[in-house]
């Protein structure tokens, strides 16, 4: 099996140390080998990156626009393969997979058009005289850390702005899914960027994420609470720029005037499609009590039909947990509820298919109440909770009672209770009638409180982030 390499300075790298990728819906199938990168090739990429940067950086516009749509075309052309490829290697299922590259395909064509509209501003100076322009420039090399769920949709809403905007990049993505990252560097490195102006290194982040904090001007995360923390400190200790997105314990309101079919499919999507394995899914149903048990009777019924099986095939609605560790931690969740004493209407059971795969049955819990583990902490999987509340305000109370605050949603047909709790999440998302996960690429996505850290990512407004921001005063 051919080793995929990583792109240092131009050239593919090999290493000593190998990544096996392996299909979590089929532990035969293994999808690739991948290099993985030493602490020392870490640091050639960010050498590389700053020695890219002068010319990549005053580069013009129309040059990067053009790159920048050439590497969408390439992933739109391919979205079947690549999206299989994702599939393959992450277990979503095919459909969503080629969803995903496509909204990596429309990420880079987006960011293609924002190199031509960065703005400054130009204002009067309270001096007789003088003049003021504020300006964006570059920040210089970033580096982007990024997770398994999204490995071809994250990496592009980090690396399509970074470039855009004149940085060069380093991306680290999750050692679970490398191949996406890897066919990604492919399209970049043949659309006619300079070498060195993007970087791949793969591998664990525990053994290179320090060298790549260590050398970067900013860092770009996506991840998990406690590691975003770790990479915080050291990002800090460093006084660096970055941002941190991180994870969720996303609400569903369900209101007694809602229509129980849209609830009871905005819950069903929002909680157990692609495992639950998304930072916005909705893992706590907050319902009244009017509507209560015909919704959690519709939703068992529904997620007990759900097919269950291998990511690329056809019929297949769930795919498997990505690996052994998060069906673990699923199923030890689920061990966690019955404890704490919340009644399992359905699911939470490891599953045996064709194919030796990680798979378990959607888990439904109902008479939870908001302090229990299973309500506090992120599962990551597809256990969705319900909680009983007397009424609207009893809901909202509970909806914001989390240390989370990335998405959160409502089903209901009033416009004043829609309205009123658009106002009062305290979420950096918020769904009417719609599934919590699921969001457009052109407009900013992030959270509050733990969930998030810093600027707001995608759209326009990630020049927040990969610009910084420049004051000058002229008397002609
Ligand atoms: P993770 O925190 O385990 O890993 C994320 C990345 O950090 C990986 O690339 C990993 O290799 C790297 N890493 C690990 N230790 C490191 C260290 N010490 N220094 C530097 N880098 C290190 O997360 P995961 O399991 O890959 O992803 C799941 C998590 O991501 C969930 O918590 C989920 O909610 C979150 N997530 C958040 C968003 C969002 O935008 N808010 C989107 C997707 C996923």
């Amino acid at each position: 099996m051919t080793i995929n390499r990583n792109l240092i300075a131009g050239s593919w790298v090999e290493s000593t140390d190998v990544i096996r990728n392996i299909n979590p819906s089929n532990t035969d199938d293994v999808v690739g080998e991948y290099a993985s990168a030493t602490a020392e090739q870490v640091e050639q990429a960010v050498a590389a990156a700053r020695a890219a940067f002068p010319a990549w950086s005053r580069s013009p516009i129309q040059n990067r626009a053009d790159m920048l749509e050439k590497i969408g075309n390439e992933i739109l052309e391919r979205r079947d393969e690549l999206g299989r490829l994702l599939a393959r290697e992450e277990g979503k299922p095919l459909a969503d997979g080629v969803g995903e590259a496509t909204r990596a395909g429309h990420i880079f064509k987006f960011f293609g058009g924002e190199v031509l509209r960065l703005q400054g501003e130009k204002l009067a100076s309270t001096r007789p005289g003088v003049e003021i322009e504020i300006t964006r420039e570059p920040i210089g090399v970033v580096g982007l850390i990024t997770p398994w769920n999204f490995p071809i949709a994250i990496p592009a809403w980090k690396i399509a702005p970074a470039l855009a905007y004149g940085n060069c990049v380093v991306l680290k993505p999750a050692e679970l899914t490398p191949g996406c990252a890897w066919a990604l560097a492919d399209i970049i490195s043949r659309a006619g960027i300079p070498e060195g102006v993007f970087n791949l290194v793969m591998g664990s982040g525990s053994k290179i994420g320090s060298a790549l904090i260590g050398g970067v001007d900013a860092l770009s995360f996506t991840g998990s609470v406690p590691t975003g923390r770790k990479v915080a400190a050291q990002a800090v200790e460093r006084m660096i720029k970055f941002q941190l997105e991180m994870g969720g314990k996303n609400p569903l309101v369900v209101l007694d005037d809602a229509d129980l079919e849209t609830a009871v499919s905005i819950a069903v999507n929002g909680a157990y499609f692609q495992t639950g394995q998304r930072c916005t899914a909705s893992s706590r149903m907050v319902v009244t009590q009017g509507i209560h048990d015909r919704f959690v009777d519709a939703v068992a019924d529904r997620i007990s039909k759900l097919v269950v099986g291998d990511a690329l095939k056809p019929e297949t609605q769930m795919g498997p947990a990505v690996d052994q560790r998060q069906l673990d931690q699923n199923l030890k969740y689920v061990a966690i509820g019955q404890e704490e004493g919340a009644r399992k209407v359905f699911g939470g059971d490891r599953l045996n298919r064709d194919t030796p795969g990680f798979y378990m049955s959607p888990c439904l819990f109902a008479e939870t109440t908001n302090d229990m583990r299973v309500n506090r902490e992120e599962i990551f999987g597809p256990v969705g909770t319900v909680i009983r509340v007397k009424d609207y305000e009893e809901a909202l109370h509970v909806a914001n009672d989390t240390q989370f605050g990335l998405s959160a949603g409502i089903a209901t047909t009033s416009l004043k209770h829609a309205n009123h709790f658009r106002a009062n999440s305290q979420a950096g998302m918020v769904m009417v009638n719609l599934p919590t996960a699921g969001v457009d690429y052109h407009v900013p996505f992030g959270g509050r409180k733990a969930s998030s850290y810093g600027p707001r990512e995608q759209g326009r407004y990630a020049a927040e982030f990969y610009t910084t921001v420049k004051t000058s005063y002229t008397l002609p």
